[in-house]
Protein backbone atom coordinates (compact mmCIF):
# COMPACT_ATOMS: atom_id res chain seq x y z
CA UNK A 1 0.00 0.00 0.00
CA UNK A 2 0.90 3.42 -0.57
CA UNK A 3 -0.60 5.01 2.68
CA UNK A 4 0.44 2.89 5.54
CA UNK A 5 0.17 3.46 9.44
CA UNK A 6 1.52 6.55 9.08
CA UNK A 7 -0.83 8.23 6.73
CA UNK A 8 -4.39 8.63 6.50
CA UNK A 9 -5.33 7.34 9.68
CA UNK A 10 -8.86 9.24 10.95
CA UNK A 11 -10.30 7.05 13.56
CA UNK A 12 -13.51 6.19 11.47
CA UNK A 13 -11.05 5.10 8.90
CA UNK A 14 -9.39 2.55 11.09
CA UNK A 15 -12.39 1.20 12.62
CA UNK A 16 -13.68 0.65 8.92
CA UNK A 17 -10.57 -1.03 7.66
CA UNK A 18 -10.69 -3.35 10.95
CA UNK A 19 -14.37 -4.33 10.55
CA UNK A 20 -12.99 -4.96 6.31
CA UNK A 21 -10.29 -7.03 7.13
CA UNK A 22 -11.90 -9.20 9.92
CA UNK A 23 -14.67 -10.00 7.70
CA UNK A 24 -11.97 -10.61 4.56
CA UNK A 25 -9.90 -12.80 7.57
CA UNK A 26 -13.27 -14.37 8.05
CA UNK A 27 -13.93 -15.57 4.43
CA UNK A 28 -10.36 -16.36 3.89
CA UNK A 29 -10.47 -18.86 7.26
CA UNK A 30 -13.40 -20.10 5.17
CA UNK A 31 -11.71 -20.33 2.16
CA UNK A 32 -8.73 -22.22 3.93
CA UNK A 33 -10.86 -24.83 5.27
CA UNK A 34 -12.30 -25.44 2.14
CA UNK A 35 -9.67 -25.87 0.28
CA UNK A 36 -7.52 -27.24 3.01
CA UNK A 37 -8.68 -30.84 1.40
CA UNK A 38 -5.17 -30.94 -0.88
CA UNK A 39 -5.82 -28.41 -3.12
CA UNK A 40 -3.19 -25.95 -1.43
CA UNK A 41 -3.18 -22.64 -0.97
CA UNK A 42 -0.29 -20.17 -2.77
CA UNK A 43 0.23 -16.79 -4.24
CA UNK A 44 -2.33 -17.12 -6.72
CA UNK A 45 -5.20 -18.56 -5.16
CA UNK A 46 -5.21 -15.91 -2.09
CA UNK A 47 -4.66 -13.13 -5.39
CA UNK A 48 -7.68 -14.32 -7.01
CA UNK A 49 -9.71 -14.26 -3.54
CA UNK A 50 -8.69 -10.80 -2.73
CA UNK A 51 -8.78 -9.40 -5.92
CA UNK A 52 -12.43 -10.37 -6.33
CA UNK A 53 -13.16 -9.26 -2.82
CA UNK A 54 -12.23 -5.89 -4.24
CA UNK A 55 -14.02 -5.83 -7.35
CA UNK A 56 -17.19 -6.92 -5.85
CA UNK A 57 -17.37 -3.73 -3.80
CA UNK A 58 -15.86 -1.62 -5.37
CA UNK A 59 -16.19 -2.11 -9.49
CA UNK A 60 -13.50 -0.82 -12.25
CA UNK A 61 -13.15 1.76 -13.49
CA UNK A 62 -12.48 0.91 -17.40
CA UNK A 63 -12.31 3.27 -20.64
CA UNK A 64 -10.99 6.77 -19.37
CA UNK A 65 -7.88 8.33 -19.58
CA UNK A 66 -6.05 7.56 -16.53
CA UNK A 67 -6.55 3.81 -17.72
CA UNK A 68 -4.83 4.95 -20.84
CA UNK A 69 -2.02 6.43 -18.50
CA UNK A 70 -1.70 3.79 -16.03
CA UNK A 71 -1.31 1.20 -18.79
CA UNK A 72 0.91 2.68 -20.89
CA UNK A 73 3.44 2.97 -17.49
CA UNK A 74 2.39 -0.29 -16.01
CA UNK A 75 3.11 -1.43 -19.13
CA UNK A 76 6.66 -0.03 -19.17
CA UNK A 77 7.84 -1.18 -15.47
CA UNK A 78 6.57 -4.96 -15.93
CA UNK A 79 8.12 -5.34 -19.64
CA UNK A 80 11.31 -4.22 -17.32
CA UNK A 81 10.41 -6.89 -14.94
CA UNK A 82 9.72 -9.65 -16.98
CA UNK A 83 13.02 -9.31 -18.74
CA UNK A 84 14.98 -9.62 -15.00
CA UNK A 85 12.60 -11.69 -12.82
CA UNK A 86 10.60 -13.56 -15.75
CA UNK A 87 6.71 -12.94 -16.77
CA UNK A 88 3.83 -13.16 -14.41
CA UNK A 89 0.36 -12.66 -15.60
CA UNK A 90 0.60 -8.53 -14.15
CA UNK A 91 -2.33 -6.94 -14.87
CA UNK A 92 -3.54 -3.51 -13.31
CA UNK A 93 -6.90 -1.97 -12.07
CA UNK A 94 -8.54 1.07 -11.32
CA UNK A 95 -10.64 0.52 -8.70
CA UNK A 96 -13.73 2.94 -7.97
CA UNK A 97 -12.63 2.85 -4.43
CA UNK A 98 -12.44 6.82 -3.48
CA UNK A 99 -9.78 6.83 -1.13
CA UNK A 100 -6.78 8.08 -2.20
CA UNK A 101 -4.42 4.88 -2.18
CA UNK A 102 -2.99 1.55 -4.43
CA UNK A 103 -3.03 -1.83 -3.39
CA UNK A 104 -1.10 -5.31 -4.71
CA UNK A 105 -2.96 -8.49 -3.62
CA UNK A 106 -0.05 -10.24 -5.17
CA UNK A 107 0.01 -12.95 -8.19
CA UNK A 108 1.23 -9.23 -10.37
CA UNK A 109 -2.25 -7.53 -9.55
CA UNK A 110 -1.96 -4.56 -8.68
CA UNK A 111 -4.99 -1.89 -8.00
CA UNK A 112 -5.00 2.01 -8.25
CA UNK A 113 -8.24 3.51 -6.47
CA UNK A 114 -10.15 5.75 -8.05
CA UNK A 115 -9.25 8.60 -5.46
CA UNK A 116 -5.57 8.21 -6.05
CA UNK A 117 -6.07 9.41 -10.36
CA UNK A 118 -6.47 12.95 -9.57
CA UNK A 119 -3.20 13.50 -7.41
CA UNK A 120 -1.57 11.19 -10.42
CA UNK A 121 -3.12 12.90 -13.15
CA UNK A 122 -1.18 12.83 -16.36
CA UNK A 123 2.00 12.51 -15.00
CA UNK A 124 3.50 9.69 -16.07
CA UNK A 125 6.63 9.79 -13.65
CA UNK A 126 3.86 9.67 -10.34
CA UNK A 127 2.26 7.04 -11.88
CA UNK A 128 5.63 5.22 -12.27
CA UNK A 129 6.43 6.06 -8.37
CA UNK A 130 2.76 4.45 -7.58
CA UNK A 131 3.15 1.43 -9.40
CA UNK A 132 6.91 0.74 -9.15
CA UNK A 133 6.21 0.49 -5.21
CA UNK A 134 2.99 -1.86 -5.74
CA UNK A 135 5.07 -4.14 -7.98
CA UNK A 136 7.74 -4.45 -5.28
CA UNK A 137 4.95 -5.44 -2.99
CA UNK A 138 4.01 -7.71 -5.64
CA UNK A 139 7.66 -9.09 -6.35
CA UNK A 140 8.84 -9.05 -2.68
CA UNK A 141 5.49 -11.01 -2.22
CA UNK A 142 4.49 -9.01 0.53
CA UNK A 143 0.64 -8.95 0.29
CA UNK A 144 1.07 -13.16 0.60
CA UNK A 145 3.47 -12.73 3.72
CA UNK A 146 0.94 -10.21 5.27
CA UNK A 147 -2.11 -12.34 4.64
CA UNK A 148 0.27 -15.42 6.09
CA UNK A 149 0.89 -12.67 9.31
CA UNK A 150 -2.60 -11.80 9.54
CA UNK A 151 -4.13 -15.43 9.60
CA UNK A 152 -1.14 -16.31 12.01
CA UNK A 153 -2.11 -13.34 14.44
CA UNK A 154 -5.97 -13.94 14.16
CA UNK A 155 -5.48 -17.93 15.30
CA UNK A 156 -2.49 -16.49 18.16
CA UNK A 157 -5.42 -14.12 19.16
CA UNK A 158 -8.30 -16.83 19.40
CA UNK A 159 -5.71 -19.21 21.41
CA UNK A 160 -4.81 -16.50 24.11
CA UNK A 161 -8.03 -15.51 24.46
CA UNK A 162 -9.09 -19.12 25.30
CA UNK A 163 -5.88 -19.36 27.55
CA UNK A 164 -6.97 -16.05 29.51
CA UNK A 165 -10.47 -17.07 30.01
CA UNK A 166 -8.73 -20.07 31.44
CA UNK A 167 -5.96 -18.33 33.36
CA UNK A 168 -6.42 -19.32 37.48
CA UNK A 169 -4.69 -15.73 38.78
CA UNK A 170 -3.81 -12.30 37.57
CA UNK A 171 -0.44 -13.09 36.44
CA UNK A 172 -1.22 -15.18 33.91
CA UNK A 173 -4.07 -12.73 32.71
CA UNK A 174 -1.62 -10.20 32.64
CA UNK A 175 1.11 -12.53 30.53
CA UNK A 176 -1.13 -13.51 28.15
CA UNK A 177 -2.71 -9.84 27.48
CA UNK A 178 1.36 -8.61 27.04
CA UNK A 179 1.90 -11.83 24.84
CA UNK A 180 -1.56 -10.64 22.71
CA UNK A 181 0.15 -6.99 22.06
CA UNK A 182 3.46 -8.36 21.49
CA UNK A 183 2.28 -10.25 18.89
CA UNK A 184 0.30 -7.44 17.20
CA UNK A 185 3.31 -4.83 17.65
CA UNK A 186 5.85 -7.24 16.22
CA UNK A 187 3.04 -7.93 13.00
CA UNK A 188 3.50 -3.59 12.64
CA UNK A 189 7.16 -3.34 12.62
CA UNK A 190 7.55 -6.26 9.82
CA UNK A 191 4.60 -4.47 7.64
CA UNK A 192 6.27 -1.06 8.59
CA UNK A 193 9.98 -2.66 6.95
CA UNK A 194 7.85 -4.05 3.97
CA UNK A 195 7.35 -0.23 3.19
CA UNK A 196 10.73 0.42 3.38
CA UNK A 197 11.64 -2.23 1.20
CA UNK A 198 9.04 -1.46 -1.42
CA UNK A 199 9.98 1.94 -1.47
CA UNK A 200 13.74 1.34 -2.08
CA UNK A 201 12.51 -1.39 -4.60
CA UNK A 202 10.18 0.46 -6.46
CA UNK A 203 12.92 3.21 -7.00
CA UNK A 204 14.79 1.05 -9.16
CA UNK A 205 12.19 -0.48 -10.76
CA UNK A 206 10.84 2.64 -12.37
CA UNK A 207 15.09 3.85 -12.55
CA UNK A 208 15.11 0.39 -15.08
CA UNK A 209 12.47 1.16 -16.77
CA UNK A 210 12.95 4.77 -17.92
CA UNK A 211 11.43 6.46 -14.84
CA UNK A 212 13.63 9.34 -12.77
CA UNK A 213 13.63 7.95 -9.45
CA UNK A 214 13.08 11.83 -8.28
CA UNK A 215 9.21 11.33 -9.25
CA UNK A 216 8.65 8.92 -6.32
CA UNK A 217 10.21 11.88 -4.26
CA UNK A 218 8.04 14.00 -5.96
CA UNK A 219 4.90 11.42 -5.35
CA UNK A 220 5.72 11.30 -1.52
CA UNK A 221 5.41 15.48 -1.74
CA UNK A 222 2.26 15.48 -3.84
CA UNK A 223 0.49 12.69 -1.12
CA UNK A 224 1.53 15.33 1.85
CA UNK A 225 0.18 18.29 0.51
CA UNK A 226 -3.31 16.28 -1.00
CA UNK A 227 -3.64 14.75 2.69
CA UNK A 228 -1.36 17.17 4.72
CA UNK A 229 -3.64 19.30 6.58
CA UNK A 230 -4.50 16.64 9.47
CA UNK A 231 -0.97 14.98 9.35
CA UNK A 232 0.82 18.75 9.73
CA UNK A 233 -1.85 19.16 12.67
CA UNK A 234 -0.46 15.88 14.01
CA UNK A 235 2.85 16.34 13.66
CA UNK A 236 2.48 20.13 15.08
CA UNK A 237 1.59 18.16 18.65
CA UNK A 238 4.67 15.37 18.47
CA UNK A 239 1.87 12.87 18.29
CA UNK A 240 2.79 11.24 14.88
CA UNK A 241 6.04 10.71 13.50
CA UNK A 242 7.30 13.37 11.11
CA UNK A 243 5.82 13.35 7.28
CA UNK A 244 9.35 13.87 6.16
CA UNK A 245 10.51 10.59 7.22
CA UNK A 246 9.93 8.58 4.81
CA UNK A 247 11.13 11.34 2.13
CA UNK A 248 15.09 11.09 3.96
CA UNK A 249 14.10 7.11 4.28
CA UNK A 250 13.62 7.29 0.39
CA UNK A 251 16.51 9.48 -0.46
CA UNK A 252 18.95 7.40 1.49
CA UNK A 253 17.96 4.95 -0.89
CA UNK A 254 17.52 6.78 -4.00
CA UNK A 255 21.46 6.97 -4.79
CA UNK A 256 21.62 3.78 -6.10
CA UNK A 257 18.05 3.73 -7.87
CA UNK A 258 19.75 7.50 -9.26
CA UNK A 259 23.07 5.74 -10.41
CA UNK A 260 21.13 3.17 -12.54
CA UNK A 261 18.68 5.97 -14.48
CA UNK A 262 21.94 7.84 -15.29
CA UNK A 263 23.66 4.53 -17.07
CA UNK A 264 20.58 3.74 -18.63
CA UNK A 265 19.60 7.00 -19.51
CA UNK A 266 21.71 9.89 -20.09
CA UNK A 267 19.49 12.56 -21.06
CA UNK A 268 16.71 12.05 -18.83
CA UNK A 269 14.84 14.39 -21.33
CA UNK A 270 14.33 11.56 -24.04
CA UNK A 271 13.49 8.68 -21.02
CA UNK A 272 10.08 7.21 -20.75
CA UNK A 273 8.98 9.69 -17.94
CA UNK A 274 10.54 13.08 -19.29
CA UNK A 275 12.61 15.65 -17.32
CA UNK A 276 12.33 15.01 -13.82
CA UNK A 277 10.82 17.12 -11.15
CA UNK A 278 12.02 19.79 -9.07
CA UNK A 279 12.74 18.15 -5.32
CA UNK A 280 13.66 19.91 -2.20
CA UNK A 281 13.47 18.05 1.29
CA UNK A 282 14.50 19.63 4.22
CA UNK A 283 17.17 17.12 6.36
CA UNK A 284 17.64 18.87 9.63
CA UNK A 285 16.93 22.36 11.28
CA UNK A 286 18.34 23.60 14.32
CA UNK A 287 17.88 26.57 16.69
CA UNK A 288 20.54 28.39 19.06
CA UNK A 289 20.98 31.81 20.26
CA UNK A 290 23.80 34.11 19.39
CA UNK A 291 23.81 36.25 22.77
CA UNK A 292 26.31 38.93 21.69
CA UNK A 293 24.36 39.81 18.27
CA UNK A 294 21.16 39.08 20.70
CA UNK A 295 20.06 37.18 17.95
CA UNK A 296 18.27 33.78 16.89
CA UNK A 297 20.17 31.45 14.66
CA UNK A 298 18.25 29.03 12.36
CA UNK A 299 20.26 26.41 10.20
CA UNK A 300 19.25 23.78 8.02
CA UNK A 301 20.50 21.15 5.70
CA UNK A 302 18.24 20.78 2.20
CA UNK A 303 18.93 18.63 -0.24
CA UNK A 304 17.82 19.73 -4.17
CA UNK A 305 17.48 18.13 -6.94
CA UNK A 306 17.14 19.03 -10.63
CA UNK A 307 17.05 23.14 -8.98
CA UNK A 308 19.11 25.77 -10.21
CA UNK A 309 21.40 26.50 -7.22
CA UNK A 310 20.61 30.55 -7.62
CA UNK A 311 16.78 29.51 -7.78
CA UNK A 312 16.75 27.81 -4.58
CA UNK A 313 14.73 29.50 -1.79
CA UNK A 314 14.66 29.17 1.85
CA UNK A 315 13.01 30.59 4.61
CA UNK A 316 11.09 30.79 7.96
CA UNK A 317 8.06 32.30 9.10
CA UNK A 318 7.59 32.10 12.97
CA UNK A 319 4.22 31.98 15.36
CA UNK A 320 3.04 32.78 18.70
CA UNK A 321 0.35 30.50 19.35
CA UNK A 322 -0.76 29.58 16.47
CA UNK A 323 -0.64 33.79 15.06
CA UNK A 324 1.58 34.87 12.94
CA UNK A 325 4.19 37.34 14.43
CA UNK A 326 4.96 40.81 12.98
CA UNK A 327 8.03 42.03 12.61
CA UNK A 328 10.13 45.83 13.94
CA UNK A 329 12.43 45.41 10.77
CA UNK A 330 12.59 45.72 7.25
CA UNK A 331 15.34 42.98 6.83
CA UNK A 332 13.39 40.38 8.10
CA UNK A 333 9.78 41.32 6.99
CA UNK A 334 7.30 40.25 4.39
CA UNK A 335 3.86 41.88 4.63
CA UNK A 336 4.97 42.90 7.61
CA UNK A 337 5.19 39.43 9.10
CA UNK A 338 8.49 38.50 10.70
CA UNK A 339 10.92 35.75 8.44
CA UNK A 340 14.30 34.49 8.52
CA UNK A 341 15.57 34.48 5.16
CA UNK A 342 19.01 33.76 5.66
CA UNK A 343 22.14 32.47 2.73
CA UNK A 344 22.52 29.42 1.34
CA UNK A 345 25.90 27.57 0.99
CA UNK A 346 26.92 24.33 -1.36
CA UNK A 347 28.25 22.05 0.89
CA UNK A 348 31.77 20.51 -0.55
CA UNK A 349 31.92 17.54 -2.52
CA UNK A 350 28.08 17.30 -2.20
CA UNK A 351 26.36 19.18 -4.91
CA UNK A 352 23.09 18.60 -4.23
CA UNK A 353 23.35 19.68 -0.54
CA UNK A 354 23.12 23.31 1.05
CA UNK A 355 23.49 24.54 4.45
CA UNK A 356 20.92 27.10 4.82
CA UNK A 357 21.58 29.78 7.93
CA UNK A 358 19.65 32.76 8.98
CA UNK A 359 20.16 35.19 11.99
CA UNK A 360 16.97 37.13 13.16
CA UNK A 361 17.67 39.41 15.74
CA UNK A 362 15.63 39.97 18.72
CA UNK A 363 14.90 43.37 18.11
CA UNK A 364 12.74 42.34 15.12
CA UNK A 365 10.62 41.11 17.54
CA UNK A 366 7.30 43.42 17.69
CA UNK A 367 5.53 41.55 20.99
CA UNK A 368 7.30 40.63 24.36
CA UNK A 369 6.71 36.48 23.62
CA UNK A 370 10.49 35.40 23.02
CA UNK A 371 9.35 31.24 23.09
CA UNK A 372 7.71 31.49 19.45
CA UNK A 373 7.30 28.27 16.64
CA UNK A 374 8.93 28.75 13.71
CA UNK A 375 8.01 26.51 10.35
CA UNK A 376 11.32 26.45 7.58
CA UNK A 377 10.17 26.22 3.85
CA UNK A 378 12.02 25.28 1.45
CA UNK A 379 11.65 25.12 -2.72
CA UNK A 380 12.43 27.95 -5.52
CA UNK A 381 11.38 30.73 -7.27
CA UNK A 382 9.23 29.75 -10.12
CA UNK A 383 9.89 33.15 -12.30
CA UNK A 384 9.24 35.71 -9.06
CA UNK A 385 6.73 33.23 -7.09
CA UNK A 386 8.48 30.92 -4.89
CA UNK A 387 7.31 27.29 -5.01
CA UNK A 388 7.37 25.60 -1.71
CA UNK A 389 8.20 22.02 -2.09
CA UNK A 390 9.10 20.84 1.76
CA UNK A 391 7.93 22.42 5.08
CA UNK A 392 9.06 21.34 8.54
CA UNK A 393 7.37 20.47 11.12
CA UNK A 394 6.70 23.59 13.93
CA UNK A 395 10.04 23.79 15.83
CA UNK A 396 9.85 25.91 19.21
CA UNK A 397 12.40 28.59 19.56
CA UNK A 398 13.84 30.81 22.27
CA UNK A 399 14.84 34.62 21.21
CA UNK A 400 17.53 36.22 23.66
CA UNK A 401 16.36 39.10 25.60
CA UNK A 402 16.13 42.03 23.00
ZN1 LIG B 1 3.25 -0.02 0.25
Amino acid sequence: MLLTENRCRGLTEVLLKTVRRAVLLASLCLLLATVAAGQGFDEYTLATFLGNQELQQFGAVEGTEANTIGESVFFDLTASLSSSYGAKPYKLTILGDLEPNADSVGGGQVFVNAGMVPILGGNRGLWAAALGHELSHDLLRHPYQTWVLLLREHQTEVALAQAQNRATSAAQVILLALARNGNRWLDLKIRRDQESQADRLGMVIMARAGYNPDFALALNRVLTQELGDRTRYEAFFGTHPRWATRALRELKEYDEAEAEFSRLWPDASQSPGGTPPPVAIIKSLHSSQDKPSRSLVLTAEIEAHNIDPSALVVFATFQDHGRAVRSESKENSVNGQLVGIGTLRQQTGRPRVFRWEATVPASALSGGHRKLRTLVGAGFNNSGQPEVLDLSTPVEVHFPRK
